[in-house]
């Protein structure tokens, strides 16, 4: 089977959604890119603790897939991420509570906190309402995006990106986090937000964040 330790770090990353409590069910799909027409994503329906390594589906740019398991119903949205955005190697889509929450008030996420950087841009925006597997609901949420790697989607969840499977996770925690931050600060009053300079600022540090080397 080829790509086999790609295919059982997807796994790997599933479960691991799932136990930080950002993912309920089998509502949350995950793909990593294989190359420039190629990713692998999560199969359609099956939990994850179910999930093997073959189950997972190999598909094409252009929607085409191998093998006899049908791909996650959202696999668009991860096929338009790859064709446009370059810096992205791995998509995770999931219904966090909070982060859903906020989408069904159909909100953007401004810059309260200043690691709202951690997207890449000052505000998480929400991408307007459209059936679940649609290209609408795909365009939509490119379009939300802006120069930022995460959005909401109005009624539904969020969609994120970034380099591989661990800083994926890591950006789809940290989002829910947000979330749920901005939540708490909404009840108690009106947040006060960051200035453009001073998320300019925070972006600046942003772009080195997590790097070691
Ligand atoms: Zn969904």
């Amino acid at each position: 089977m080829p790509y086999t330790k790609q295919r059982q770090k997807l796994i790997k990353t599933c479960l691991a959604m799932s136990s930080s409590g950002i993912n309920q069910g089998t509502s949350g799909n995950i793909s990593c890119r294989l190359d420039e027409e190629h990713f692998l994503i999560t199969p359609s329906g099956i939990a994850y603790e179910d999930m093997t390594p073959d189950q997972i589906v190999t598909m094409a740019l252009n929607g085409e897939y191998e093998g006899r398991w049908k791909p996650s119903s959202e696999w668009r949205m991860h096929a338009d991420i790859y064709k446009v955005k370059e810096d992205a190697n791995a998509v995770l889509h999931a219904h966090p509570a909070h982060a859903t929450a906020l989408s069904c008030l159909r909100q953007d996420v401004p810059a309260f906190h200043y690691m709202i950087g951690i997207t890449g841009t000052n505000i998480i925006k929400c991408a307007p309402y459209a059936l679940f597997g649609t290209k609408e609901l795909s365009k939509g949420m490119m379009q939300a995006f802006g120069q930022g790697n995460t959005c909401l989607l109005s009624n539904h969840g969020m969609t994120c990106f970034s380099s591989n499977l661990d800083n994926v996770l890591k950006l789809a925690i940290e989002v829910e986090n947000l979330c749920r931050q901005y939540i708490l600060a909404r009840s108690i009053g009106t947040p006060a937000l960051l200035s453009k300079e001073e998320m300019n600022a925070a972006l600046a540090l942003f772009k080195d964040y997590g790097r070691q080397e």
